[in-house]
């Protein structure tokens, strides 16, 4: 097991076969199975009750023989304890959408989850997850000093008011304050 496929190893606990054939993204090559053919999964789901919030992990991976498309979890707050304020996660989904794709053409799309607890980011082609974690590590970086949150215009958004710059970076300096933790999914 590579060091970067640890984290899901012990999701796999949950998700054991699964976990194992999907997760190790940072050991994907372009030749490996994967490659050969179309994968079709549903959601790789873990229990929300163990798990140890912040973290990033792999929801799912398909991929049609050329380009990795992956899914991943980026857990902010605690699920069912704590979740974000709308205006918190408006404000680093716009950070992050900014940020990530000017660090990497590999990220498509930034999600807020409906329980505002987290977001789901969609890649192509990234290829492992300390890549992830790395370009992840810098937006939020770049997040703690912003003046403004960007985007918010009613131009550009489809709720401008709802933003605030003083959130974002605290909750930006936050996880970057967990970043060794983020591999670790479930609790001990
Ligand atoms: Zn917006």
């Amino acid at each position: 097991m590579s060091a970067d496929c640890a984290h899901v190893h012990r999701a796999g606990r949950v998700a054991a076969s699964r976990a194992a054939r999907y997760a190790c993204v940072g050991s994907y090559n372009g030749s490996s199975e994967l490659e050969r053919r179309i994968h079709t999964t549903g959601l790789l789901e873990v229990d929300h009750r163990l798990v140890s919030a912040p973290y990033l992990r792999v929801v799912e991976q398909r991929t049609d023989g050329t380009t990795l498309l992956t899914q991943w979890d980026f857990r902010v707050t605690q699920p069912n304890v704590q979740r974000m304020s709308t205006t918190t996660a408006h404000s680093l989904e716009h950070c992050l959408g900014v940020f990530l794709r000017e660090a990497t053409q590999s990220v498509l799309n930034v999600g807020p989850m409906g329980c505002l607890t987290g977001f789901y980011i969609t890649t192509v082609g990234m290829d492992g997850y300390d890549s992830m974690a790395e370009v992840l590590e810098q937006a939020l970086s770049l997040t703690t000093s912003i003046e403004s949150v960007p985007l918010a215009n009613d131009r550009q958004c489809g709720w401008a008011r709802d933003h605030s710059a003083e959130a974002a970076v605290r909750i930006a300096s936050a996880l970057l304050a967990s970043r060794a933790e983020w591999h670790q999914v479930m609790a001990e």
